[in-house]
């Protein structure tokens, strides 16, 4: 007889669920019978890839029998160099998602809390829970981030706060003055994640000076990534930047190939492929005014975005959030279900190309 593996296992790993990505397209063609699907659901860049990057690939195939680097000399340096920091500031992960658990495993034991907000990345639960810390979850204020209300919340047993920004699922975004009042605010032995996996798509002139803000509030912890804007979210790249420290800390932990020897060379391909970058951000503004634009003709509800996503309310689409999912699936459109986001009507679209979009579009349009 086997034993109750459950009653074995770390406290925090009982009540986990898994992730619940976004549908396969194959998985959707298997069950329906159906060909011409649309994947709408991950915030992918719906663009081909570039180039630079099939040929940074083609010429790492001939060495995949050596091990990577596990230090990712070359793109820290060209990260480093990009951003401004010392390369020992740099953190690389394998997507963003591995440095956000990093920083937690690092800090955050049983006994401390974890403070984020409603409607937020489920990675921050998530890893929290794992641990067996005490997740706090801050009421969402227009669907977005209350800094005030999560300052309110740090307590002595706070060792770390995640904010996205912007916001997925809600696509919300904090302006550089909230966000330095609150890091003002924050004791330096609380660690602040800013999660800036959509930074790429915000207008320059609304970005925050984010990195620059390390050498002022040492405990804060900026993460970035290459599944978005740069297109390789099936690569798994992503970075923290952070006080060298913090660093040092991460690189103790962290896996020692954490980040394969082919998504290394892609990365640093594609970081210095400024056309291709500016063409995902293009192609996304246009995208998202094609969808949002059919949202007001159509009476649909929506949370305005700086990602590559918008977040609508289907209260017009004869269903809850699970239902419109279905019967869009049924029309060969993948888009994200958001109740386990606590956003039970409202259902999450990525923006595609025009087409793609086109697709989207047409099939709401028939459920209304
Ligand atoms: C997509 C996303 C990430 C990035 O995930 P990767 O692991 O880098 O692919 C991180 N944070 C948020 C809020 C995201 O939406």
């Amino acid at each position: 007889m086997s034993c109750d593996f459950l009653s074995l296992c770390n406290e925090g790993i009982k009540g986990l669920h898994p992730y619940q990505a976004g549908k396969p397209v194959d998985e959707l063609e298997r069950e329906l019978g159906i060909t011409d699907i649309v994947k709408l659901a991950s915030n992918e860049n719906p663009l081909p890839l570039p180039a630079s990057v099939t040929a940074a690939v083609a010429q790492e195939m001939k060495d995949l029998a050596r091990y990577p680097d596990s230090n990712g000399f070359y793109l820290k340096e060209a990260l480093a160099a990009k951003l401004g920091v010392s390369s020992n500031q740099v953190t690389l992960g394998n997507g963003s998602n591995d440095v956000l658990e990093l920083i937690a495993r690092i800090f955050v034991s049983p006994q401390h809390e974890v403070v984020f907000s409603d409607h937020a990345f489920v990675v921050y639960p998530l890893v929290t829970q794992a641990i067996g810390a005490t997740p706090v979850s801050v009421k969402a204020k227009n669907w977005g981030h209350d800094l005030d209300a999560m300052a309110d919340a740090i307590t002595d047993k706070t060792r770390l706060v995640f904010i996205a920004n912007p916001n997925n699922p809600t696509g919300t975004f904090l302006s550089t003055a909230e966000l330095e009042a609150f890091l003002e605010k924050v004791p330096s032995d609380v660690i602040v994640v800013l999660d800036e996996a959509y930074y790429e798509y915000v207008p320059k002139s609304e970005r925050s000076p984010s990195i620059e803000w390390l050498s002022r509030y040492t405990n804060l912890v900026v993460s970035r990534t290459f599944s978005k804007a740069y297109g390789l979210a099936g690569l798994r790249v992503g970075y923290a930047v952070s006080h060298p420290q913090v660093a040092d800390l991460m690189n103790r932990l962290r896996q020692p190939f954490n980040v394969n020897s082919i998504s290394l060379k892609a990365a640093q391909a594609v970081l210095n492929d400024a056309d291709f970058l500016a063409e995902s951000v293009n192609t996304n503004k246009r995208g998202m005014q094609q969808i949002t634009a059919y949202f007001e003709s159509a009476g649909l509800d929506f949370i305005p975005s700086y990602g590559n996503f918008v977040t609508f309310d289907v209260g017009r689409c004869g269903g809850s959030g699970a239902e419109v999912y279905e019967k869009l699936l049924r029309l060969g459109v993948i888009v994200r279900p958001i109740g386990g986001y606590g956003l039970p009507n409202h259902l999450r679209v990525s923006i595609g190309t025009e087409a793609e979009n086109q697709k989207f579009i047409q099939a709401l349009g028939t459920l209304l």
